[in-house]
């Protein structure tokens, strides 16, 4: 059957002007792959602050393209806790926000981050091409994703009569660790944009996202009482034992809660075997899929440590949080994604989409009150993996449909009202 049939009554609600802006996307869909293999060789781990700045000249000068005003917005340091229970600050690489049409009616948030999850000393360091497959570290997560946006975007701006939607673009340096430098920026972005586009890659198949879990990293910090194991073993207070058992009233609380999962990851701490140890750091990460859950799953974990720390000589401290909420279909998510399937039908695709345990910005964006969708990036897969790898025809096929979904909304094709009523 013809699928040039179907496609072409759907195109015609964008009106005039989009076909050859689809052809010019579907011509530069090498040139988004050439140069998702640039930005890929170099290293740009969520630590590396030197490759960090390197990769964000080069997105600085990519994104200049734009007409809108380009800033690099230093981002506040973050806590961790370290092995020995004491709070340090992780320094963050800065964001680089794009602000186009600032005062237009239509406000669109495009978000994506240019980290990875490979620091400089892992063996994964360049891209290399296998037929239609680009491998490559961020190939698909996402330095592909940043590279067909910016190919959207420009195409957009060629559209006749483009100037109802304004639009920023946030480029956070923290997303694989959790996006806690940049999670102040997006919530404030997500505040104030209509609707949100993050470019995370879409799986191997073509399948976007829906619906995703919370999720939340956290530490307990035991302190107890060391004590010669032989000479003076009953006062001492064991920090590791007292981790132990916290450890495993967590893990008894999988599945008493429908999609709740508590996953106790490490206990950092410990003596010498003679000595009653007087330090451990519980370190687990908590998933729910609505606020409900994830409330309950808070509250549990609170208790846990309450107790833990109740006991004479024993101390409990607990860090962290569920710092990017659930992300569920509300009846919002679900006319985004109807839209998105929409723009897909209009290039010929029967987007599918599915959940995941994952997360990613768009939780940030969705918390803070901005629809979104959040797999916009290439297709690919394998991603925090040395064999991960992006699908080059998909290239163009993804930044027609960003494309499409802009234009929709610059059109009317898709009522950004609908989204905020
Ligand atoms: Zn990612």
């Amino acid at each position: 059957m013809s699928a040039d049939r179907n496609q072409a009554p759907a195109r015609s609600q964008w009106g005039a002007g989009l076909e050859p802006l689809l052809e010019r996307l579907d011509a530069e869909g090498e040139a988004m792959a050439a140069r998702t293999e640039v930005w890929s060789r170099i290293n740009s781990g969520s630590h590396e602050l030197a490759g960090l700045e390197r990769m964000r000249a080069l997105l600085c000068d990519a994104f200049s393209a734009l007409p809108g005003a380009l800033t690099v917005e230093p981002l506040a340091p973050s806590e961790r806790v370290a092995a020995d229970g004491a709070l340090i600050a992780i320094e963050h690489a800065p964001s680089i926000r794009v602000v186009v049409r600032r005062d237009a009616p239509i406000k669109v948030a495009l978000t994506g981050h240019y980290d990875t999850v490979f620091p400089a000393s892992h063996p994964f360091q360049a891209p290399w091409r296998e037929g239609d497959v680009l491998r490559g570290p961020g190939t698909a997560d996402m330095k592909g994703g940043l590279s067909l946006m910016l190919a959207a975007l420009q195409a957009f701006e060629r559209l006749p009569g483009a100037n109802r939607v304004g639009y920023e673009v946030l480029m956070n340096p923290d997303e694989e660790i959790g996006s806690l430098g940049s999670a102040p920026l997006l919530a404030d972005l997500g505040k104030r944009a209509h609707v949100g586009m993050t470019y995370e890659p879409a799986l191997a198949d073509g399948a976007l996202v829906d619906a995703r879990k919370g999720s939340g990293n956290f530490s307990l910090v035991f302190r107890g009482r060391s004590a010669h194991a032989g000479r003076a073993f009953s006062d001492g207070r064991n920090a590791i034992m007292a981790a132990a058992e916290a450890a495993l009233s967590l893990h008894q609380l999988n599945g008493r809660r429908e999609g709740v999962t508590f996953n106790v990851a490490a206990i950092d701490g410990g003596s010498p075997v003679n000595v009653v140890p007087d330090l451990a750091v519980l370190r687990f990460n908590v998933r729910a899929p609505d606020a409900a859950a994830a409330a309950w799953a808070q509250g549990e974990i609170q208790r846990i440590a309450e107790a833990a720390g109740a006991r004479e000589g024993l101390s409990a401290h607990l860090h962290g949080g569920l710092t990017r909420p659930p992300k569920p279909v509300t009846a919002r998510q679900a006319r985004i994604i109807s839209w998105t399937r929409a723009a897909g039908k209009a290039l010929g695709l029967d987007l599918k989409f599915q959940p995941s345990g994952g997360v990613c910005e768009g939780n940030n964006l969705a918390a803070a009150g901005c629809p979104n969708v959040d797999t916009l990036g290439p297709c690919g897969g394998d991603i925090h993996s040395d064999k991960e790898f992006a699908l080059i025809p998909s290239f163009a096929e993804r930044a027609k449909l960003s494309f499409l979904l802009l234009a929709g909304f610059e059109r009317g094709v898709f009522d950004i009202a609908d989204l905020r009523a």
